[in-house]
């Protein structure tokens, strides 16, 4: 038998401009982390996403969740609440700033931090004598995190917003654009995200200070002086001119982007339909997702890895949702406010190809081989 071709679960597309861009940056010699792409991208960010904010372009998502604790006081001994079930990156910058990780779990409609807990564990670490230095909230999947709610808590007490939108570029929450929701919104442009600049990340604020100051921690923290003086740890996180060609370029196909993978969430919805065991995260109302990745939910475990295993010995790439961070053995000991649910979704739940580049003769077999294993 003719081996068949893999399908990955999310890999990069390109459109029509982005060599051209890169060439360009090669043909006028800004090949350095600055210069005329670095600025038109995040030109083109601002408009996208509207609402006034400024962007600063760099070199990971990670580098600015980094930027964005450092820019709201985060520091040693300091204490960050972060939803539990996310990608390690969310947490991780915590631990370089040598502040302590506070794990909340999620809630069953969006999958993301649950407000109820969120405030639990607020007032409880308040009691205990340590208020939050901030919040890390995720828009998981692409599918907004209860923005109302948990900005009314952030309010209350007075504690700055992470806005994750690593995986929510084209998202939106009663029509505003995700990014545009916390003090301070980062988005990511690895290679498996909705558009990609193979690496690359961002910083998006309404606060011009922010941004100027983001740009000057990323850029080695270089004082106004003609020699290098420092008065300030500084970073290298700027993103290079020659990958910002590629996110110019990406950012010209992102509508399309969005429609293909919400296409895609569709097709398995309709087509997997019938078998009432499987669950799908549907959009509250106001919501709307990118379906960067569209996630089915089983009855068990034991379900879900044959699902897998089935999948993946016909070359077709799933994966189980993201393991909550209170479970991670990297983070196991600090405190945690949860109830089971992301315990329970990661047990139960696996991410389907969702690449926008995937044919319907693709999607066709991956359904295929799920209604094959469901009726066995
Ligand atoms: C991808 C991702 C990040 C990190 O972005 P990088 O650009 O890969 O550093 C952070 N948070 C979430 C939720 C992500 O999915």
């Amino acid at each position: 038998m003719e081996a068949q071709t893999k399908i990955w679960l999310s890999s990069p597309h390109m459109g029509s401009n982005e060599q051209n861009y890169v060439d360009e940056a090669f043909k006028t010699n800004w090949v350095a982390p600055l210069g005329p792409n670095v600025d038109l991208f995040e030109e083109s960010i601002e408009n996208h996403i509207g609402d006034d904010v400024h962007v600063a372009a760099l070199s990971t998502g990670t580098a600015a969740i980094h930027l964005a604790l450092e820019l709201l006081g985060v520091s040693h001994g300091d204490e960050v609440i972060c939803q539990s079930f996310t990608f390690s990156a969310s947490a991780n910058p915590i631990m370089y700033l040598g502040a302590t990780p506070v794990f909340v779990d999620s809630e069953r409609d969006t999958w993301n931090i649950s407000p109820e807990l969120l405030e639990k564990a607020i007032s409880d670490r308040i009691s205990n004598g340590k208020k939050p230095k901030a919040i890390i909230a995720v828009h998981l999947y692409g599918m907004p995190y209860k923005i109302t709610e948990v900005k009314e808590i952030a309010l209350k007490y007075d504690i700055p917003i992470v806005e994750d939108s690593a995986e929510a570029l084209g998202s939106t929450y009663n029509n505003a654009n995700c990014g545009s929701f916390g003090d301070i919104g980062i988005l990511s442009f690895n290679g498996n995200k909705i558009i990609t600049t193979s690496g690359g990340g961002a910083l998006v604020t309404k606060n011009l200070n922010f941004k100027n100051k983001a740009i000057f921690l990323a850029t080695q923290a270089r004082d106004d002086a003609p020699h290098y003086l420092h008065s300030h740890v500084g970073y290298n996180y700027r993103m290079s001119n020659v990958l910002a060609g590629i996110g110019r370029g990406q950012m010209e196909v992102l509508d399309d982007r969005v429609a293909a993978r919400r296409s895609n969430f569709e097709f398995y919805k309709s087509r997997l339909a019938h078998f009432p065991e499987i669950e799908f995260l549907n959009e509250p109302s106001g919501f709307f997702s990118n379906r960067w990745l569209t996630c089915i939910l089983t009855p068990s475990y034991e379900k879900r890895e044959r699902i897998r295993y089935a999948l993946l010995a016909d070359e077709v790439e799933s994966r189980p949702l993201w393991k909550p961070m209170h479970q991670q053995p990297v983070f196991k000991d600090y405190p945690n406010y949860s109830d089971g649910t992301s315990a329970d979704l990661f047990d139960r739940g696996l991410c389907l190809p969702s690449g926008s580049n995937l044919t319907t003769e693709d999607l066709e077999r991956i359904v295929g081989l799920i209604s094959k294993e469901l009726t066995k």
